[in-house]
């Protein structure tokens, strides 16, 4: 930070991180890792589960740079030996976790997993402050970051706000290749029961079907549609469940019952081109955000915070670049890693759905302005 003169001294951060998930959490670590002693602006905390659970197991040397790995053994996790899949057919086919030379996935407690990754940043020198910034000013060379009644001025921002891309949206065009929501829910068992820790994953005509058992036995059940897909009631998802094969037996055989109101939440494949400009870069979901199906959301953001943070403790522009790069080049990746992976569903090729995923492979990403 520094002060200018005049009447008043100024203060004025040199660096802030602006979001409380995990890209915010883990370039606040890194940049207080590097000696930087960011601001983190963690938003206002949100009650209630977070969905999204699948920590890749590419994660796992990412975590090692940030010395977070030891935050997997706690017993709120578990390891994701067994996950199955009813895709392209009936047959529910086991990917098994053996064949993973870097070792199994993990199904995270995410609300725990977050906290201790903020708590790790803190200690490591981040200044953490809760609450949203409502309004974000460019004054002279700074930024302007109001928060209720104080206004904080900052030199260089990360913006790992989510979707909102609260400070990037603002520069750089955004482009969205589909319009996927999730609907989601836990789900509980009696105190009897002992089900068999696994992840599920089944096709159907209107999206899929994810089922994941928590290391506290709770389940957490999604079904991803289009937006606009008519029919589908969140407050329905329970009974909706119900309908499918692999899912409603699962939770049939071990007694599960919604525990709860169904949610819902956007998942669509958005990005931002370019990730950076003069004053900021954009880490996380709001530089990317991509298809839970990929698995990968949280991977990206350790992995863009990493990057971007230590470009920024270089003060290196050529890495700053690289890293925008890497992200353009992993969005185009993961677009064809997409259209890979839900071409192999060809059961509904007429339904809304899948037709839109099977013509993706031919169209150009949407402005998402346009829509
Ligand atoms: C239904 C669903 C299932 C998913 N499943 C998986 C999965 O199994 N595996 C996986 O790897 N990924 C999964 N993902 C993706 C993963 O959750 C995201 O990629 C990940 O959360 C991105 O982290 P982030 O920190 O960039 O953003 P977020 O987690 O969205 O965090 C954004 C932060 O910004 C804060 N914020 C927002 N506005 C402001 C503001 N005005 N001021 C200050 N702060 C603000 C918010 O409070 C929040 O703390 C899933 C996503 C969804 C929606």
């Amino acid at each position: 930070m520094d002060t200018r003169s005049g009447d008043v001294a100024e203060l004025i951060h040199r660096v802030a991180v602006l979001g409380g998930g995990i890209a915010g959490a883990a370039a606040a670590l890194r940049l207080a890792q590097g000696g930087a002693s960011p601001l983190w602006i963690t938003g206002t905390p949100r009650a209630g589960f977070k969905p999204g659970e699948h920590l890749s197991a590419a994660a796992l040397p990412l975590l090692k740079e940030l010395a977070s790995d030891a935050l997997l053994r706690a017993e709120v996790h578990r390891h994701a030996h067994g996950t199955y899949s009813a895709w392209g057919s009936d047959l529910l086919v086991e990917r098994n976790a053996i064949v993973q030379l870097e070792g199994p996935p993990t199904v995270l407690d995410r609300a725990a997993f977050e906290d201790a990754l903020a708590t790790q940043a803190v200690t490591a020198g981040a200044e953490r402050i809760d609450g949203d910034v409502v309004d974000v000013r460019i004054s002279g060379d700074a930024w302007e970051m109001i928060l209720g009644d104080r206004t904080l001025k900052v030199r260089f921002v990360f913006d790992a706000t989510g979707r909102k891309a609260i400070v990037a949206s603002k520069f750089a065009p955004r482009f969205q290749a589909d319009r996927l929501t999730c609907q989601y829910a836990l789900f509980t068992c009696p105190a009897q029961s002992t089900p068999r820790p696994v992840t599920l994953i089944e096709a159907e005509t209107r999206g899929w079907w994810y089922l994941s058992v928590l290391a506290d036995r709770r389940a957490v059940v999604n079904f991803y549609s289009d937006a606009d897909v008519p029919g589908f009631e969140t407050s329905h998802l329970s009974r909706n469940a119900r309908q499918t094969q692999a899912i409603s037996a699962f939770l049939s055989d071990y007694g599960y019952q919604i525990s709860g109101a169904a949610h819902r939440i956007a998942c669509n494949s958005t990005w931002l081109a370019p990730a950076i400009g003069p004053g900021w870069v954009a880490i996380g979901d709001a530089s990317a955000a991509f298809d839970p199906l990929s698995s990968h959301g949280m991977t990206t953001a350790l992995w863009s915070a990493i990057q971007a943070a230590d470009a920024f403790v270089a003060q290196d522009r050529a890495k700053m670049q690289a890293y925008t790069d890497n992200v353009a080049r992993g969005i185009q990746d993961y677009l064809q890693a997409r259209a890979r992976i839900y071409g192999q569903e060809q059961r509904w090729s007429d339904s809304p759905f899948w037709a839109r995923r099977a013509a993706s492979r031919q169209l150009a990403p949407e402005p998402l302005d346009a829509t």
